[in-house]
């Protein structure tokens, strides 16, 4: 009997791990109380750290947590969930999809034509001429980032089936209320109905727009996010 229950994951969230301006007990509550994902993944930028207090935490708080990490490539970012290892910064994009699936994890190509995405403003020709050799399981077709909407168009554009890789969407959440704002529908109800979803091909991206209050927030909050980032770079340049 198939299973024809289709739930919500957000597959992209930032914590105060790296530069969010959330705490990972602040990010599982909101989830539980105001959002009716029923997976999340937490992708900090280079680190996993954040994404394994959440998976330490989740039952807690009722929500499966993905173990993630958004990883800088040379050419640009990559996510991988499902991780046991973490990745480290500064690999190629094709190594870096190579590690993450050797150790049994899903590649996903975030923001791909955004600027720090692997293929660029420009990449729509590298993303069709490299397909058959970036061995990645799904491109992040929706990005709630403010100001990626043209990215967004692209990415979906390029998407077309027969292609061999699954559309998901996330947040890219760097504040707690952005959480949700993106996400992927997949077929199932757990963390591994997710995976099975995604390799059958099957999952979508949808929005959730917060409107004009949730933009000001952000717009608030980027001074702050960037001196995060700077901090988080600094401290896994000197990990690394
Ligand atoms: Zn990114
Ligand atoms: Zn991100």
């Amino acid at each position: 009997m198939s299973i024809e229950v289709w739930s919500k994951a957000d597959l992209h969230i930032h914590s105060n791990h790296s530069d969010g301006t959330g705490s990972i007990p602040q990010i599982l509550e909101y989830v539980a109380t105001k959002t009716d994902l029923k997976v999340i993944a937490i992708t900090d930028h280079n680190t996993m750290e954040g994404a394994l207090f959440a998976k330490e935490l989740e039952d807690l708080y009722g929500i499966e947590v993905v173990v993630g990490e958004e990883v800088s490539s040379r050419e640009g970012h990559v996510l991988g969930l499902f991780l046991t290892e973490e990745i480290e910064p500064g690999l190629s994009a094709l190594e870096t999809i190579r590690r993450i699936t050797e150790q049994g994890g899903v590649a996903i190509i975030p923001h791909p034509f955004s600027a720090q995405g692997v293929y660029g403003p420009f990449g729509r020709g590298a993303f069709l001429a490299t397909l058959s050799d970036m061995a990645f399981h799904a491109l992040e077709v929706y990005n709630s980032v403010p100001y990626l909407g043209w990215a967004n168009r692209v990415a979906a554009k390029m998407f077309s089936g027969g292609q061999g890789i699954a559309a998901v969407g996330g947040s890219d959440a760097h504040m707690v209320h952005s959480v949700g704002r993106g996400y992927t529908v997949f077929r199932g109800t757990t963390a591994e109905d997710l995976r099975r979803s995604i390799d059958e091909l099957e999952t979508h991206a949808e929005a959730d727009r917060g409107g004009l209050a949730l933009a000001l927030r952000y717009v608030r909050a980027v001074p702050q996010i960037r001196r995060l980032r700077a901090a988080n770079w600094e401290r896994c340049r000197v990990s690394a």
